[in-house]
């Protein structure tokens, strides 16, 4: 095959996270299986995807929509599980709720509604978890914890989404105590929706450089892009993130 050489390169950095994976489960008293690996593919080709696809790799995740919708045309049949993780205008929520199994980035009633309308009851629930911001001058996407609470009790009247826990991309921080402190945060709003009587399942919660640390604070999926796939070549300009 042509790209041969790099795609092995590729395969063993993949090898590299699972294994990573699994030690820092094992570390924080945890099973591997309960931490699941989303490999975060935008800004790389369906290629790309399908080489990793060959490894086992099942679970992907796009943050650019007609970059997305372009390589799930070109990918389909191969029993890809498709999670949108990028930010949701809400002109986009039609075809966001038509091609994905999953939304991690849930921010707000308005674009609920419109996923619940868009999702409609001939497909499958759409899995959702809402993204929460707990470094608000980080980002301006996310929820603060009473925000969530509200959310997730709308979410929990739409009948075409179900609602599996939180998202969040903290400040990026080196200080491993730092990663720690801002997952613990993302926990205890997970927590506080628990005890509100929430079933929920899923802290999606730790990238690249801060996934070991997000592991011991409960991470259920991991969203690993450049640890993987190499640097992004350029930047995408379809949506600001
Ligand atoms: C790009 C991206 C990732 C992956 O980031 P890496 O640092 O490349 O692992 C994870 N989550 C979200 C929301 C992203 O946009």
């Amino acid at each position: 095959m042509k790209n041969g050489r790099i795609m092995d390169t590729i395969g063993k950095r993949w090898q590299a996270i699972r294994t990573a994976i699994d030690a820092a489960a094992l570390d924080a008293g945890r099973t591997p299986d309960s931490v699941s690996l989303l490999a975060v593919s935008k800004a790389h080709p369906a290629s790309t995807i399908r080489e990793l696809h060959t490894f086992g790799q099942r679970r992907f995740g796009e943050n650019y929509l007609q970059e997305a919708l372009a390589k799930q045309a070109e990918l389909q049949g191969l029993g890809i599980e498709w999670h949108f993780i990028g930010p949701i205008q809400s002109n986009k929520t039609q075809p966001i709720a038509q091609h994905f199994d999953w939304v991690h980035s849930v921010d707000r009633a308005k674009i609920a509604d419109r996923l619940n309308t868009a999702r409609g009851n001939t497909l499958p629930p759409l899995q959702v978890c809402i993204q929460v911001n707990i470094s608000e001058e980080h980002s301006k996407s996310g929820t603060n914890a009473a925000e969530a609470a509200s959310l997730a009790e709308h979410i929990r009247q739409l009948p075409n989404l179900r609602l599996r826990g939180l998202m969040a991309i903290p400040a990026p921080a080196s200080d491993p105590a730092e990663q720690q402190a801002q997952f613990h945060a993302v926990r205890k709003i997970y927590d506080h929706l628990l005890a509100a009587g929430h079933a929920l399942d899923t802290l999606s919660m730790g990238m690249s450089e801060d996934f070991p640390a997000a592991i011991r604070e409960g991470a259920t999926i991991v969203r690993v892009g450049s640890a993987i796939f190499g640097a992004r070549i350029k930047p995408n300009t379809e949506q600001s993130i």
